[in-house]
Formats: structure tokens, C-alpha cells, sequence
């Protein structure tokens, strides 16, 4: 197949039938895969030319402690990433975590939590300390990551809890992995200062434990809300597009659509 006007006008069209900018680099992903390697370099330089740089962030997946909680690393085409609950607890765990890192040139920028839960903080201190990083939560949150320690001697988990600087994140404000806006949406119910982080080019949001596939987070913990958390999800996450994936903080990735159809707690259909 050559490479001539009319791939990329169609390209083109694709971008602009879509509101979101992930579809369309998937969609140009798709195309290029059909393109022999040298038609695929000259495709994304004649596409980055007319319509500017896609945004792209990857997204990679690790369960970590006997809570099987998801630990997330975001990252970018320049390497640099984003640890997202460093959940690791054990040595190998870490090792886990810290080889993928290394061994895919990434160089860690930001260390975010969703909130505080023991589960989601376990490897603060390890990470930041390795990569040097300042540890970055909603305000509302320090009172459950300063309990966590505590939590852990009862869960017979003890841990060294993260005792750097806190830089607080605010909602409706953004933060930055590179040229990558993460926006920060403010989620409480689960745990006082949840928050998601959503990308909206790459149409996914880091949920951490506000929704679940089919489930929700629980709120029988210190601080949390049934109202508030329903009320969360109905106004944060909801609004989001349909095709909007949600990574959560437990189990399999899925989306707002499929929730707002199939979450028996929420589901609005
Ligand atoms: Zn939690
Ligand atoms: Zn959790």
C-alpha cells in the first residue's frame, strides 16, 4: 500500500469524527500496522506535521500485597513516568517494579496517590526514596496516610510509612508528566480525599478505590461515605465519555460505559 494523500485524508477524517484523541491514535496505530515500517515512519511524520504531536501515555499494570491492589506506572514517548500507589510490599515485589523501570528507560517524574489506604502506600517511602520523588495526595488524605502505619501493625503488615515533603493536590487543577495533563478529580466517600487521575487525550482515569468493575469501594473505613461516594462516581466519573477506561485501584480495567450499565450499585440504566 503507498502512501499518498488519500490515507491521510482519511486518516484525517478519523480524527475528526472522534472527540477523544486516544481513538484517533488508535486508529492511526491501526492504519500504521498495515504500513511496512518505512511508510509507517514517513506516515507519523507527515500526521505529526499537519496535525501536531498525538499525545500518548502508557499505561502499565502491576498487583501488588496480599490486597492484589493495582499499582500503576504512566509514562510517555520521552520516558519520562508516573508511579501511581506503590503498593509493592515485599522485596520482590519492588525488584518487580524497579526492573520494569529500568529495563524500559523510563525516568520516574511524579509519585501520586489515590488516597492513603495501607494497600495503596506500602512502597512511598522505597520510591521515593530511589528516584528521589516528593510524594504528591489531596489534603484531606494526610490524616489516612499518617493512621496507615497503625493499620498496618493490626493487619500484621508494619511498614516504613513515607515521612518526606507532602505536596498537596488540588481538584480542578492539573498536573503535569511531561506535556501530559493529568486532571485531578476529587472523589471522596471511599476515603476523605480520594481522587482520580484522568487523561482525557488517552480517555482513561485512574480511579483508585472509587469504582470497581461491578463493584464500588467500600465505605465502612474511617472517613468514608456510601452518599458521598455514590455522589463521586455520579458526577466525576459518570460524566465522563462512555469509552472513557477506568484503571482501578482492584481488579480488571473497565469502562464508564459498562459501568453505568452493569454496576449494580450505581448503574443508572
Ligand atoms: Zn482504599
Ligand atoms: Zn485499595
Amino acid at each position: 500500500m503507498s502512501l499518498d494523500e488519500t490515507s491521510v485524508a482519511t486518516l484525517r477524517l478519523t480524527f475528526s469524527n472522534s472527540n477523544h484523541q486516544f481513538c484517533c491514535e488508535f486508529q492511526l496505530s491501526e492504519t500504521i500496522s498495515r504500513f511496512t515500517s518505512h511508510d509507517s515512519r514517513q506516515l507519523r511524520k507527515i500526521v505529526v506535521l499537519k496535525y501536531g504531536k498525538p499525545s500518548m501515555l502508557s499505561v502499565k499494570t502491576f498487583t501488588f500485597n496480599p490486597v492484589q491492589e493495582n499499582t500503576y506506572v504512566l509514562y510517555n514517548e520521552a520516558g519520562q513516568c508516573c508511579i501511581i500507589d506503590p503498593g509493592c510490599y515485599f522485596q520482590q515485589e519492588r525488584e518487580a517494579l524497579k526492573n520494569f523501570i529500568e529495563e524500559t528507560g523510563l525516568q520516574p517524574t511524579l509519585l501520586l496517590n489515590t488516597h492513603c489506604h495501607l494497600d495503596h502506600v506500602f512502597g512511598n517511602k522505597w520510591a521515593a526514596k530511589v528516584w528521589d520523588l516528593k510524594l504528591h495526595i489531596h489534603e484531606k488524605e494526610k490524616a489516612v496516610l499518617d493512621f496507615a502505619p497503625q493499620s498496618g501493625e493490626m493487619w500484621q503488615m508494619p511498614f516504613e510509612n513515607y515521612d518526606g515533603e507532602l505536596i498537596y493536590l488540588k481538584e480542578g487543577t492539573t498536573i503535569n508528566l511531561g506535556n501530559d495533563e493529568l486532571e485531578i478529580r476529587f472523589t471522596p466517600g471511599h476515603s476523605p480525599g480520594s481522587v482520580c487521575f484522568y487523561h482525557e487525550p488517552g480517555g482513561f482515569v485512574i480511579g483508585g478505590d472509587v469504582l470497581f468493575n461491578g463493584s464500588i469501594g467500600r465505605t465502612d473505613l474511617p472517613g468514608g461515605d456510601f452518599k458521598t461516594l455514590f455522589n463521586s462516581i455520579q458526577t466525576q466519573l459518570f460524566t465522563l465519555p462512555d469509552e472513557t477506561k477506568v484503571y482501578s485501584g482492584h481488579g480488571p480495567m473497565t469502562t464508564v460505559g459498562f459501568e453505568k450499565m452493569n454496576n449494580p450499585f450505581v448503574k443508572l440504566y
